[in-house]
């Protein structure tokens, strides 16, 4: 047991997760047939080891949060009340109202995991939105409402904060979207799973440059992988390897679109990033905050 802070990531895929619905490339078409390659929605979780129980977060609630609680199982432990049961985590942080951010809530309602008085953070137009959702309500009723306040560090348990950061990112919903810089006594992760545009969001150098790791949209690797289309609402990563040029020891690669040719072993695109010494997150991989 580390007896300290870590960053677990418990998924790498753009919202719609591996397999992708509906699709046949060679990428999902294995993950079909062999449900050991699928891999889940972008999320991460925080984990402070300092006290009994452990405390854990989670950051965004994917399609795929079954899942991602079972690999948090070692750190929640068994529910005091139901010992059949996990404890629910200590928090839910939301970057942004798109599906694969959100889509798990519908699951931690009375037919599901039935969380009480778990806070859920986001920023207030985003928690509007969802206490507002007809849907929604009855399954986040026994929760509390956490806004965010941007820019503003939050104390999650001492010499551990969070601070959230707007980025510009395609906002139908008008809710703003999140990034979170997440600090502990040595070292600093920042956590950007989406964003339009590096040249958009003035601050991208510098929060990326304060983070020890910095882990960022890859959901497109670059145009050939579109057939010529344009990335909708996401860098592509040959344009973010140039733009971090020089702060590329920081980058870790997580949010990959199943069309990213990222994912296949050995292949080109995964040298190049390689030869620029950036890396691609897995899930389960731990950082020491
Ligand atoms: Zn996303
Ligand atoms: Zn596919
Ligand atoms: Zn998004």
């Amino acid at each position: 047991m580390s007896q300290g802070c870590f960053v677990i990531v418990t998924g790498i895929m753009q919202d719609a997760g591996l397999p992708h619905v509906g699709c046949r490339c060679h990428r999902c078409a294995a993950a079909f047939a062999n449900p050991a390659l699928a891999q889940y929605a972008a999320s991460i979780a925080i984990v402070d080891e300092r006290t009994t129980p452990a405390k854990v977060w989670l950051v965004d609630v994917t399609p795929d949060v079954r899942y991602q609680f079972n690999l948090l199982a070692p750190w929640l432990g068994r529910d005091a009340a139901r010992p059949d049961r996990l404890r629910p985590p200590d928090g839910l942080f939301l970057t942004h109202a798109h599906a694969g951010h959100v889509g798990g809530l519908n699951q931690l309602g009375p037919e599901g995991m039935f969380l009480q008085n778990v806070p859920i953070y986001g920023t207030p137009a985003m928690l509007d939105l969802l206490w507002q959702e007809k849907l929604l309500r009855p399954l986040l009723i026994n929760c509390q409402p956490a806004p965010l306040a941007p820019w503003q560090p939050l104390t999650l348990a001492p010499e551990l904060t969070l601070t959230p950061l707007l980025v510009p990112h395609r906002d139908e919903a008008q809710t703003g979207t999140l990034a979170f810089l997440i600090r502990g006594r040595e070292r600093s992760l920042l956590y950007l799973p989406d964003i339009d545009r590096w040249s958009d969001w003035p601050g991208a150098r510098e929060w990326v440059g304060q983070a020890d790791v910095a882990l960022v949209d890859a959901s497109f690797f670059s145009l050939e992988e579109l057939g010529g289309r344009p990335p909708v609402a996401h860098p592509l990563v040959t344009e973010t390897l140039s733009f971090f040029a020089g702060l590329e020891n920081r980058l870790v690669l997580t949010h990959l679109n199943h069309t990213n040719p990222l994912l296949d072993e050995g292949s080109q695109a995964q040298e190049r990033v390689a030869a620029a010494k950036v890396r691609i997150a897995y899930t389960g991989e731990k950082w020491e905050l």
